[in-house]
C-alpha cells in the first residue's frame, strides 16, 4: 500500500513513524512534513490545505490511502474532493468535520443524541449575548462557534472578562467568521481527558485515553498553546468508564450523524471533563490530537495502516480491534522560547543522535539546515516521548532525556504527568 500523511507536526511524524512499521506499507509520503518525517518517508512540498495539489500528488504517486492530521483541510473538504476523484481517505467529509468546525452544530448533535455536555446558548446578536453574560454566574465560558486555532475559548472569571470576550468576537470581529456566532456555556469542573475513537460510521474502536496540557507554563499558567505535553493511558479512565464514554458519548454521536445522512469516517476525538455527575463533552475534534497522538501511537500493538484502511473502506469490522502494550507513555514538547508569542527560528538542534533508545523524538517545527544539521523552524519544535512500565517511570525516562537535546532558548514544561505520580487526595 502507498500511503500519504497530510500535515507537518509531531502528530504527523508519529503517524508516519507508526505507519512505517506496517508490513502493508511499501511507500510513504508526507505533505509537507518536516525534518523528522524526511528521515522515514518522502516529503512532498505541498501545504496541508492546498487540497487540489494534494489530490494531484496522490494521483501522480499512485497513493492508495491518505491519512489527514490537521482539522483545517478536513473542514475545507479534503475528503470530499479526494472521494470525488476516486481517492481513498481516512478522514471525515466537511459535513462530518462540522462536529469540530461548528461548536453550535456539535451542541445540536449532542442535544439530539442525548450526549452529556455543558449547558449552553448560542448568540449572533451582540446585545443579546451581553445580556446573557450579565445574568450568568461567573466563571462564564465564552466560545467562538468556528475554528480559531485554540484562541476561541475564554473561561472568564468575571463578568467584565466575559463581556470583553463577547465584544471582541461579536463586536470587533477579532476572530473573523469563526466568531460571528458565540456560545455562552456553563463552566464545568473536573479532570480533563481525551478519548479518541476510530470509526467508519458503524464500527467504533476506542484508542487509549490520554491527557494533554494546553497552557504554556507549569501549573497550567500562561496562554494556551497547541499543546505542551501529554500522557496515556489515564488511570482515572478505567475499562468501565471507557465503556461508558463510548456507549453514552461516542456511539450516540456517530449514530446521530448517520441518522442525518452523514457517515463519519476517521478519528472522532472527544474532549471530556470528568465531573461529579459523570463524563461530559467539552468539545469534539474531527482528527487525532497533538500531542495526544505522540503518546498513544507508541503504545499501539497493531497495524495502524490496516486500521486506517478499514476506516476509509468502511470495513473496520474486518480489522481486529487495536491491542495495546502494557505500561504508559509520557510526551514533553520542547518549544522555542517565546512561544506561543513571537520567537526566533533557525537555531541548530544538538543531541538528537544521542538520545537513549527508549526515547523517541517526534519532530514538529524542524527543518534541514544548509549544512545538513536539523534546525528549529517553528514554535513547537519536538515532542520527546518515553514509554515505561507505568506513568512515573515513563515520566522519569523522558525528563532524564530532555537535557540531552539542546537548542537556543529551548523551553518546556516541567510538570507533564506529575499529577499522576502524586498521591491522590481521598
Ligand atoms: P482545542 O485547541 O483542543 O481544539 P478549542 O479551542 O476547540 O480547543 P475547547 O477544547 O472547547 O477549545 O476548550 C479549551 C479549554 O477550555 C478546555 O480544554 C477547557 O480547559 C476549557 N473549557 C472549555 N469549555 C469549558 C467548560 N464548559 N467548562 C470549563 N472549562 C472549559
Amino acid at each position: 500500500m502507498r500511503v500519504m500523511v497530510v500535515g507537518s507536526g509531531a502528530r504527523e511524524h508519529a503517524l508516519a513513524w507508526k505507519l512505517r512499521q506496517s508490513p502493508l506499507v511499501d511507500a510513504l509520503f508526507v505533505a509537507p512534513g518536516n525534518a523528522g518525517t524526511a528521515a522515514i518517508a518522502t516529503n512532498l512540498p505541498i501545504r496541508a490545505n492546498d487540497i487540489p495539489a494534494l489530490a494531484d500528488a496522490a494521483q501522480q504517486h499512485g497513493i492508495d490511502l491518505t491519512v489527514v492530521g490537521p482539522e483545517d483541510p478536513l473542514a475545507r473538504g479534503l475528503a470530499d474532493h479526494f472521494q470525488d476523484r476516486g481517492l481513498l481517505v481516512a478522514g471525515p467529509t466537511a459535513a462530518a468535520a462540522r462536529i469540530e468546525s461548528s461548536k453550535a452544530w456539535a451542541k445540536e448533535i449532542m442535544a439530539a443524541a442525548g450526549v452529556p455536555t455543558a449547558a449552553c446558548r448560542t448568540y449572533v446578536d451582540l446585545d443579546a449575548a451581553l445580556a446573557a453574560v450579565r445574568s450568568a454566574q461567573p466563571p462564564i465560558v465564552v466560545k467562538a462557534d468556528g475554528l480559531a486555532a485554540g484562541k476561541g475559548v475564554v473561561v472568564a472569571a468575571t463578568h467584565a472578562e466575559a463581556e470583553a470576550a463577547v465584544r471582541d468576537m461579536l463586536g470587533a470581529g477579532t476572530l473573523g467568521e469563526a466568531g460571528r456566532c458565540v456560545l455562552i456555556e456553563e463552566c464545568l469542573t473536573g479532570q480533563e481527558v481525551s478519548l479518541l475513537a476510530m470509526t467508519d460510521g458503524e464500527t467504533i474502536y476506542p484508542l487509549l485515553p490520554a491527557c494533554d496540557y494546553k497552557r504554556v507554563g507549569d501549573g497550567d499558567t500562561g496562554p494556551n498553546t497547541g499543546g505542551m505535553g501529554a500522557y496515556a493511558p489515564v488511570p482515572a479512565v478505567d475499562a468501565a468508564l471507557q465503556q461508558e464514554i463510548v456507549a453514552r458519548i461516542i456511539e450516540p454521536t456517530v449514530t446521530e450523524m448517520r441518522r442525518r445522512g452523514i457517515t463519519y469516517r476517521g478519528v472522532l476525538y472527544a474532549g471530556l471533563i470528568l465531573t461529579a455527575d459523570g463524563p461530559k463533552v467539552l468539545e469534539f475534534n474531527c482528527r487525532m490530537g497533538d500531542p495526544e497522538t505522540q503518546v498513544i501511537l507508541p503504545l499501539l500493538d497493531g497495524d495502524l495502516a490496516a486500521l486506517f484502511d478499514g476506516v476509509a473502506r468502511r470495513r473496520l469490522s474486518d480489522v481486529p480491534a487495536p491491542r495495546w502494550h502494557d505500561g504508559a507513555a509520557v510526551g514533553v514538547v520542547l518549544a522555542s522560547g517565546g512561544y506561543p508569542g513571537s520567537y526566533a527560528t533557525g537555531y541548530p538542534i544538538h543531541g538528537l543522535d544521542r538520545l537513549p533508545e527508549d526515547v523517541i523524538a517526534f519532530h514538529a517545527g524542524t527543518a534541514m539546515g544548509d549544512d545538513g544539521t536539523v534546525v528549529t523552524a517553528g514554535g513547537r519544535v519536538l515532542t520527546l516521548v518515553a514509554r515505561g512500565p507505568d506513568i512515573s517511570d515513563a515520566r522519569q525516562r523522558v525528563y532524564a532525556a530532555v537535557p540531552g537535546v539542546e537548542f537556543t532558548d529551548m523551553a518546556y514544561r516541567q510538570d507533564i504527568a506529575l499529577r499522576e505520580t502524586q498521591p491522590r487526595a481521598a
